[in-house]
């Protein structure tokens, strides 16, 4: 029981820090937070892909939300496109099923799939002139990163046997799921957020597995706010950091204050 527990809060922390590191902190510059805490998170949240070019694709996303040039749109190119094909390059429903399946294989998948810093076409210039964070995105120090998120997995499964094996996988593909979900179901089921210009929704049942994530309509038509929702742990966490000054944080944007545009 021990080890249960144990995993799903190394997939706590794991899946907060992807949604306040490379999310709210490094793609939508929400917050600042001090250097050794800034790149202890991003060391936690590297299973989502190298910091740098996780921010500058999410950043694109917002630039051209549902239209051309946006790299996951289920609008425009289909849901599986949206949801994992994106990562691939391919758009046949089968692979993208398998790769949503492939649970704990996605930490060895995965970083062969973002490109490297010197092949994107370009590094925001907020981003490239932080030189640790430079540093954190080089694919070798990634895949360094990577091996170090290996070992729980392995611990695991060697504690635990084939049972621990069964749940390791069964909830890798849950939260690997969850967290592709937000670009996919975020932009085609729930509550349209009337000032977003795309079709990002606001979904409560994904925001409460997503650390608040689901909240993804009130996300795009308030993207520096570092609150999204109402039952937004990430902004539990985030408001937490700010007291013991860990971090940072902007005040949340005119609106979020209540729950009106939630209700
Ligand atoms: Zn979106
Ligand atoms: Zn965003």
């Amino acid at each position: 029981m021990l080890w249960v527990c144990l995993w799903f809060l190394w997939f706590a922390l794991v899946g907060g820090a992807v949604s306040i590191t490379y999310h709210r902190m490094l793609a939508h510059r929400a917050f600042r937070a001090r250097p050794w805490f800034r790149y202890t998170l991003v060391v936690l949240a590297a299973t989502a892909g190298p910091p740098i070019q996780w921010a500058s694709n999410h950043r694109r996303h917002h630039r051209y939300v549902d239209q051309e040039g946006d790299p996951h749109s289920p609008i425009q190119d289909g849901f599986w496109w949206a949801h994992c094909g994106w990562y691939l390059g391919r758009r046949e429903p089968w692979l993208c099923l398998l790769f949503a399946l492939s649970g704990p294989f996605r930490l060895i998948i995965d970083p062969f799939l973002w490109p490297s810093l010197e092949a994107m076409e370009r590094v925001p210039q907020d981003l490239g002139k932080d030189r640790g964070l430079v540093f954190l995105s080089q694919h070798s120090v990634h895949r360094g990163m990577i091996l170090l998120h290996l070992l729980p997995v392995v611990g695991f499964c060697w504690a635990l046997g084939w049972p621990g094996l069964l749940i390791a996988w069964a909830s890798a593909v849950f939260f690997y799921n969850l967290g592709d979900g937000v670009n996919s179901f975020g932009h085609l089921y729930g509550e349209r957020d009337p000032a977003n210009a795309g079709e990002a929704r606001d979904t409560w049942w994904l925001a409460l597995l997503t650390f608040g994530e689901g909240w993804h309509g009130f996300h795009h038509a308030h993207p520096r706010s570092p609150r999204m929702g109402p039952f937004d742990f990430g902004w539990w966490a985030i408001w937490v950091f700010d007291r013991i000054g860990l971090i940072e944080a902007r005040r949340p944007e005119q609106g979020q204050q209540g729950e009106r545009q939630h209700a």
